[in-house]
């Protein structure tokens, strides 16, 4: 079963800390080191671009995608959905897009909002989405959280209810009644690390794909303290949600690359459909850039 592996390209002080900072050069070391620990395992991913990280540094979406990535978009200024306006949305959306398409000759058809902020307070991003070529979104986490969520939203790959964007959500495990998130950014530092195997497992065993998201700074221990020297002022509770644990990310990201198979968003949807999909085949062409899909 492949499953899904994602990383959200954008800078840590801007996207974390506010994102009207400065996008900083440690998005260029930090995107080099996991171009070289992913191409160690001999795994793809999908990659969604921040507009604002890939306009600020050109060179690294076409070294991403020379490595055989999926290219997506993550808007272009990191400003959560659920704030904007219909309008303010597209126009961040198609900044991006631009962007994208100038830097890589391929538009993209996969979208994540950042912060995950497709939640019930915004529902006309899905069709502007799919208005805009988009083909899938991974934006909605169907949890109930403070920040994101929507508590009913489907655990796995399925359509929206009022278009044809699809929607694969990180995958969450269900105990007690709950969804809970588990795989993924500051969840691989704080759960067990048994318990995203689990879950992943879980997935699998009702032939269902797993979503696994993370960032290009998490491999990287001491990325919050760098800011703090840099300047940027992080307080006390931050730090510790941030930075606890942080060296335990590229360990477990480790094993369960070696334990699970992953692939890009598009290749891992052109091998498993969600229902009312036509055909897988038409689905792959539709998706995937050609190097995705041409066996990676
Ligand atoms: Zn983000």
């Amino acid at each position: 079963m492949l499953n899904a592996l994602t990383i959200d390209l954008e800078d840590w002080g801007q996207s974390v800390l506010d994102p009207r900072l400065p996008v900083t050069d440690h998005v260029i070391v930090n995107v080099d080191r996991l171009l070289d620990f992913l191409k160690h395992h001999g795994v793809q991913a999908t990659f969604f671009a921040l507009g604002k990280v890939c306009e600020q540094f050109p060179q690294i979406l076409p070294a991403v995608a020379e490595c055989g990535h999926e290219i997506a978009s993550h808007g272009y200024g990191h400003l959560r959905v659920d704030r904007l306006t219909p309008a303010e949305f597209t126009e961040d959306l198609q900044r991006s897009v631009d962007i994208i398409e100038s830097q890589t000759g391929r538009r993209p058809v996969g979208y994540r909002a950042p912060q995950f902020s497709i939640t019930q307070d915004c529902m006309w991003a899905g069709p502007i989405l799919s208005e805009h070529g988009f083909r899938y979104s991974s934006s909605i986490f169907p949890i109930h959280g403070l920040r994101y969520g929507i508590g009913g939203w489907p655990r796995f790959p399925g359509f929206w209810p009022t278009c044809r964007l699809i929607e694969f959500p990180v995958t969450t495990l269900r105990m007690f009644g709950l969804n809970l998130p588990v795989l993924g950014g500051g969840y691989t530092r704080l759960m067990p690390a048994a318990v995203q195997a689990h879950a992943i497992r879980r997935a699998n065993e009702t032939h269902e794909p797993a979503l696994l998201y993370m960032h290009p700074y998490e491999l990287v221990p001491d990325e919050v303290d760098s800011f703090r020297r840099d300047g940027f002022k992080v307080s006390w509770p931050r730090h510790v949600t941030q930075a606890l644990w942080r060296s335990r990310v590229a360990p477990r990201l480790s094993r369960l690359l070696r334990q699970f198979r992953f692939a890009p968003v598009c290749k891992v949807l052109a091998v498993s459909p969600p229902k009312r999909m036509a055909a897988p085949d038409e689905l792959a062409v539709e998706m995937g850039p050609a190097a995705c899909l041409a066996g990676a």
